[in-house]
């Protein structure tokens, strides 16, 4: 058996998938034939397995450098569910779970160790892998090793130092799902890969619809994207804790099923939110950044960015969390010019308890800025979305206009107002400068308001000579008109309308005018419908989930590690009534067949007898 063939079928035997995913097989490929490899994949794509495969298939031990303890426990006990022998080595251990674990090591118990960065390089750990079988370093999270990156960790700079001490050089990996093309090369760079075979796998999500509105009230943004989605389940991203419970208060007084979540909560109070959201008691969670990492809830229609965060980074991994189904999901973000001042303040603040010399600190200010203004462009300027996105991960994007997203719709709804414009200011200047906003829209729209007769304006010629637009189109324009310095208008108790510096300009339709003067509401049935309803048995599936969380409870373990939510929506559809075909269904592996298999099958049984 070639090795290939060895990784497909521990694909299919130990992890119970039939197939790769797009990327997982070259990777795999290249890892077992000795390579170096640097993969930059969105989340949710599958790295994990693009490295655990070969540690199986490998002799030896594979070590994996993981920046997060939560990330560290969930995978490992994901490997064990599986039957693989996997263990951590990190702060969260005592002095003597680590000497154990260490010893454990030694003797060659594990094929899969995960091991934070700053532990590397102590006479401890040294001491251990100096002398092991070390198949593979893999670094997940790679671009944490660079200063561009948006969560540099200077543990990760031992990295390289650490393997070049090893007395044979084991294949290194590195993944990421967040690299531009600047750090991409820093991760090369600074983790030494020697010509890695490198992949960057699709970026887009094509069912993700993505829109900005630039609103000046964000709570009734807010309550009338919510009121949209009728009742779906979704998350609020807010920038401060002080933002959660406020938004959380303004929501419930409104009506919402919303609860809060941040890391300023007692423990039993987040768990509980959290088990609310997942277990769709309540629909809509509104959270800081803190909340989401490991959180496995496919259906989630919607994310909605009440802040705007400090970078594209985040924000896609954030809305990324809409869709994992691969349902159509809307990604709203909500900008005020005012985010981008506390984004400045939070930079500016963030490196204080870092520990990094005076030159490192203003490096990583410095870029944290740069992306802070990319992202600021994103929310701003016109154009695609999603090009936008891609291109900032530096993927380029098939078609330039994906259609599916708030700046295409934009752009489709552009219209030439040159003319329309024109006839505003002629109507602004016979008014001579004594009426606000709604009396000039009444008086071009030929409104039969009581004021009006009153004053006469009924005799003017500019009466009615915006009919067919209506009162609400002209007051847009006005809006727009005001913005683009064409009209002014006053301070005051009574504003009044008056023409502006470019008024000439556009009384003489020297230059097109173009806007956008729809209300922002993109109905259901305007966006693309991107992916065809899934056909599972709802009722089935509610019992799969009570018999995955019994299981999960007795475990003391989160649900998805028992099985994942696709695993347990592939079940409901497939239906199995045997054991061969409950190992057809994606993500049961033969340790878990053997584990949860018949439960799993009972219920169904006695689901399809009633
Ligand atoms: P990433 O690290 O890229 O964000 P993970 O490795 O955590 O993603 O994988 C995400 C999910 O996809 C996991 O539930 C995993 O079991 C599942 N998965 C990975 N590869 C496959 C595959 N080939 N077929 C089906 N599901 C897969
Ligand atoms: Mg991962």
């Amino acid at each position: 058996m070639t090795a290939l063939q060895a990784a497909r079928r521990t694909l299919s035997e130990v992890f119970g998938y039939e197939s790769f995913r797009p990327g997982q097989e070259s990777v795999v490929a290249a890892i077992l034939g000795g390579r170096d490899v640097m993969a930059v994949m969105p989340t949710g794509a599958g790295k994990s397995l693009c490295y655990q495969i070969p540690a199986l298939v490998l002799p030896g031990v594979t070590l994996v450098v993981s920046p997060l303890i939560s990330l560290m426990r969930d995978q490992v006990s994901a490997l064990l569910q599986n039957g693989v022998r996997a263990a951590y080595l990190n702060s969260s251990l005592t002095q003597r779970q680590y000497t154990l674990a260490l010893d454990n090591a030694r003797r060659g118990v594990y094929k899969i160790i995960y091991v934070a960065p700053e532990r590397l390089l102590t006479a401890h750990f040294l001491d251990f892998a100096l002398h092991a079988d070390i198949a593979q370093v893999v670094i997940d999270e790679a671009h944490c090793v660079s200063q561009w990156g948006q969560d540099f960790r200077p543990g990760y700079l031992d990295i390289a130092p650490f393997i070049a001490k090893l007395p044979v050089r084991p294949r290194v990996s590195a993944f990421t799902a967040t690299a531009t093309q600047t750090v991409r090369q820093d991760v090369m760079r600074l983790l030494e890969l020697k010509a890695p075979y490198a992949v960057t796998t699709g970026f887009d999500r094509p069912n993700l619809y993505f829109e900005v509105r630039r609103e000046g009230d964000r709570d009734l943004a807010l309550l009338r994207f919510l009121k949209a989605q009728e009742g779906k389940s979704g998350i609020v991203y807010c920038g401060t804790r002080k933002g959660v419970e406020e938004v959380t208060g303004m929501l419930v007084k409104n009506g919402v099923d919303a609860v809060g979540y941040h890391a300023g909560m007692g423990d039993e109070e987040r768990m509980s939110a959290q088990e609310d959201f997942v277990s769709d008691r309540a629909p809509v969670i509104v959270a800081t950044n803190a909340f989401g990492m490991g959180i496995d809830k496919s259906n989630v229609s919607f994310v909605v960015h009440y802040n705007m965060p400090k970078d594209l980074e985040s924000y896609y991994q954030e809305a990324g969390r809409a869709g994992r189904d691969g349902e159509d999901a809307v990604c709203c973000l909500l900008y005020q010019p005012a985010d981008v001042y506390l984004n400045t303040f939070l930079i500016e603040h963030a490196q204080e308890n870092m520990q990094l010399d005076t030159q490192t600190q203003k490096i990583v200010t410095d870029r944290a800025k740069e992306r802070l203004k990319q992202m600021t462009h994103y929310a701003t300027a016109s154009g695609c979305l999603r090009t936008k996105i891609l291109s900032y991960f530096g993927e380029k994007p098939e078609n330039p206009h994906c259609g599916n997203c708030s700046g295409c719709l934009m752009a489709a709804q552009e219209r030439d107002v040159t003319r329309e414009a024109g006839r505003i200011v002629a109507g602004v200047m016979a008014l001579g400068g004594k009426y606000g906003k709604a009396l000039t829209a009444k008086v071009l729209s030929g409104s039969r308001d009581e004021r009006i007769r009153e004053r006469q304006l009924d005799k003017l010629t500019v009466y009615g000579s915006l009919k067919s637009e209506g009162e609400e189109n002209i007051r847009l324009m006005i809006d727009e008109l005001i913005t683009d310095e064409v009209l002014e208008i006053t301070d005051g108790q009574y504003p009044l309308l008056k023409p502006g510096p470019r008024a000439r300009e556009a009384l003489l339709g020297d230059e097109p005018i173009r806007m956008t003067l729809t209300a922002r509401e993109p109905a259901a049935a305007q966006r693309r419908r991107v992916t065809p309803k899934l056909m599972t048995d709802k009722a089935l599936l509610g019992r799969l989930n009570r018999l995955r969380r019994k299981i999960a409870e007795e475990q003391h373990v989160p649900p998805f590690i028992i099985f994942t939510n696709a695993t347990l929506r592939d079940m409901a559809a497939k239906c199995p009534r045997t054991r061969a075909q409950m190992l057809r269904v994606e993500g049961v592996g033969e340790n878990k067949m053997d584990r949860y298999g018949d439960m799993f099958l009972r219920v169904i049984r006695e689901y399809l007898e009633e």
